[in-house]
C-alpha cells in the first residue's frame, strides 16, 4: 500500500493529531512513520531537560511500538526550531530516507513555534527534497506528494475538508497517548488539563461532524503538484 509519513513538532503531537489515522493506515498495510522534530525536553515543570529529552525519548518508542510504526527525532529540542536552511535540509533527509505516498504535519496557523515551524519546514522540504541537484547529506530524491494538515491545538479556527473514522482504533490511541505519561503531568501542571481528556473529547467532537463516533479531520495543502485523484488517507 503505501508509506506514510507524520512529520510534527513533539513526541506527543501524533497520537493527538493523528494516531488513530496512522493505526489505520497500519491496519491497511501502509508503511507507517512518525518523526518528532523536537525531544520535548522543555515539557516538564520538575525534571529537567537532559533527562526529560532521554525520558520522551523512551516514551514515544513505547508508544510507536505499540503501533508498529518506526520512530524517528529529528536532532532538534524545543523552542529552538526556525525555518534555516540547516533544519530544512534535515528535514530534506527525513524525507528523502522515507521517500513517503503522503505526508502529515501541523497546520501553518498551530499555536506554538515548534508546530509552526515543523508545518512550513516540511511545506520547503518536501518541495526541495524532489530536486536531484538540491545536495544534502542524503543522496536521492522523494516523489512530489500530498500533504494533509493536522488540526490545531484544540482545534482553533481549524475547519477540517477531510475526515478519517478511527473508531475501531480509539482504545489503542488512548493507550499509546498513555504511554507520553510525562505529558500527562505536564498538561495538568503548566495548563491544567487533563491531556487523555481532551484527545477523546478531540476525536468525539470531529466524529460528530462525520457521522462517526470518533474521527480526525484534516484540511489538504491545496498547491500545485500536490493534489490527487487518489484518496491517500484511510
Ligand atoms: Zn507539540
Amino acid at each position: 500500500m503505501y508509506t506514510v509519513l507524520a512529520i510534527l513538532a513533539h513526541p506527543d503531537d501524533m497520537e493527538i493529531a493523528c494516531g488513530g489515522t496512522l493505526l489505520k493506515c497500519k491496519g491497511r498495510g501502509d508503511r507507517v512513520v512518525s518523526c518528532y522534530l523536537c525531544s520535548g525536553n522543555m515539557g516538564h515543570v520538575v525534571v529537567m531537560p537532559d533527562e526529560l529529552r532521554r525520558i520522551r525519548a523512551g516514551e514515544a518508542k513505547k508508544s510507536g511500538d505499540m503501533g508498529g510504526f518506526e520512530v524517528i527525532w529529528g536532532g532538534f529540542d524545543d523552542l529552538d526550531l526556525y525555518e534555516t536552511k540547516e533544519a530544512r535540509d534535515r528535514v530534506v533527509d527525513i524525507v528523502r530516507r522515507v521517500n513517503p505516498d503522503f505526508i502529515i504535519t501541523h497546520a501553518p496557523n498551530d499555536y506554538m513555534s515548534d508546530h509552526t515551524a515543523t508545518s512550513k519546514l516540511v511545506f520547503d522540504a518536501a518541495f526541495s527534497a524532489t530536486c536531484p541537484h538540491y545536495e544534502t547529506e542524503v543522496e536521492g530524491t522523494a516523489k512530489m506528494v500530498p500533504i494533509f494538515y493536522a488540526e490545531t491545538s484544540n482545534g482553533i479556527d481549524f475547519n477540517p475538508t477531510e475526515y478519517v473514522d478511527v473508531t475501531p482504533f480509539m482504545e489503542k490511541k488512548l493507550e499509546m497517548a498513555r504511554c507520553h505519561a510525562s505529558q500527562v503531568q505536564w498538561l495538568l501542571d503548566h495548563d491544567g488539563v487533563d491531556f487523555i481528556e481532551q484527545v477523546c473529547i478531540s476525536s468525539k467532537y470531529r466524529g460528530y461532524q462525520c457521522g462517526a463516533t470518533y474521527a480526525e479531520g484534516f484540511t489538504q495543502c491545496r498547491t500545485d503538484m500536490r493534489l490527487s485523484t487518489k484518496r491517500y488517507l484511510p
